[in-house]
């Protein structure tokens, strides 16, 4: 990078960060349930969660974050513990416990809440094979947990996040049930469209038969790197197949993003002027606004 753009990146950044702590979060008119989801792994679906997440809490707003695979690290990066004597999404979707007893606050905000998973949650898809309900078990609990909220005179939740694992098994569906909407963090690489087809498929399929509101109602490009030629196609072309859910903010491939979860921090609260921080408080502002803007416009057209 020149010189240059270093400064301008720096001020690009400065200039973002006084908008997202002028504008602030609008708060959803209804808890708005995101499943955060692709079958892939490792393209920055748990830097995701935590990152919006925290992004949105410190903006105020009340979120839940869910971590549905069995890795921990949405846990891990929350700096929630996670060993086996933790209760976790586990027992929940297999032995009924609430949500309520269930969810730790995390030390970052008190609006930031975290259901943990541990590495019992890799037996969720065995346990679940026969089970009654089986596929719409994190919704019910949700559902639950909301009105538990409620009758308790807690603040009602803005922000329900659900960090699926890299699978398309019972939990990565049961994510899809309880959702209203998925956002599919994605890499700018060769096969991402091939990926992406195969998901949205099974986005469609889960809508059909259990939940027919649910859409992929976002896409984010997740550690971009501006500079390759690969990246601006992948781009271009993931724009023009989803013109409407691809965001606008990117990532960027940012060593604070990776290097905070060791902190057992979103980077968001690590290191919150860092170029990453900065595009995730972005991105953040991104999914309000637009979330907010998706509602007019559907009442508008209602009224019409
Ligand atoms: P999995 O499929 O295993 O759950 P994931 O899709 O949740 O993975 P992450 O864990 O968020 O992906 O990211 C994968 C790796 O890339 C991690 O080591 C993470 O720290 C790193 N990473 C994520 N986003 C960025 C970024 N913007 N810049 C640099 N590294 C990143
Ligand atoms: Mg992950």
């Amino acid at each position: 990078m020149s010189g240059s753009s270093i400064f301008d990146q720096l001020r690009a950044d400065r200039s973002t960060l006084k908008e997202v702590v002028e504008d602030g979060f609008p708060r959803p008119e209804h808890t708005r349930v995101i499943a955060v989801a692709n079958q892939k792994g490792g393209v920055g679906k748990t830097s995701t969660v935590v990152n919006v997440a925290a992004a949105l809490a410190e903006g105020g707003l009340h979120v839940l974050v869910v971590d549905a695979d069995s890795q921990g690290n949405a846990s891990t990066a929350l700096g929630v513990e996670h060993d086996e004597e933790q209760a976790s999404i586990y027992e929940v979707l297999v032995e009924g416990a609430r949500v309520a007893d269930v969810a730790v606050q995390t030390r970052f905000a008190e609006t930031l809440w975290c259901v943990p998973s541990t590495i019992d949650v890799a037996a969720v898809e065995i346990e679940l094979i026969n089970a009654s309900q089986r596929e719409s078990r994190m919704r019910l609990a949700l559902e639950e947990y909301l009105r538990d909220r409620e009758e308790g005179g807690l603040p009602r939740l803005d922000y329900i996040l659900i960090d699926c694992p890299p699978s398309l098994g019972i939990m990565t569906i049961n994510a899809f049930v309880a959702a209203g909407e998925v956002l599919i963090p994605m890499q700018a690489e060769y096969y991402a469209l091939e990926g992406l087809a195969l998901l949205t498929r099974s986005v469609d399929r889960i809508a059909q038969i259990h939940n027919p509101d649910l859409t992929v109602s976002m896409i984010a490009l997740t550690m971009f790197d501006k500079r390759t030629t690969l990246a601006k196609e992948v781009e271009a072309e993931v724009r023009t197949y989803f013109p409407a859910a691809t965001l606008t903010t990117r990532i960027p491939r940012s060593v604070r993003v990776a290097e905070a979860p060791s902190f057992g921090s979103p980077v968001v609260f690590w290191d919150p002027r860092s170029t990453g921080a900065v595009a995730y408080k972005k991105l953040a502002r991104e999914i309000a606004t637009r979330g907010t803007r998706a509602a007019e416009r559907h009442d508008d057209s209602t009224e019409a």
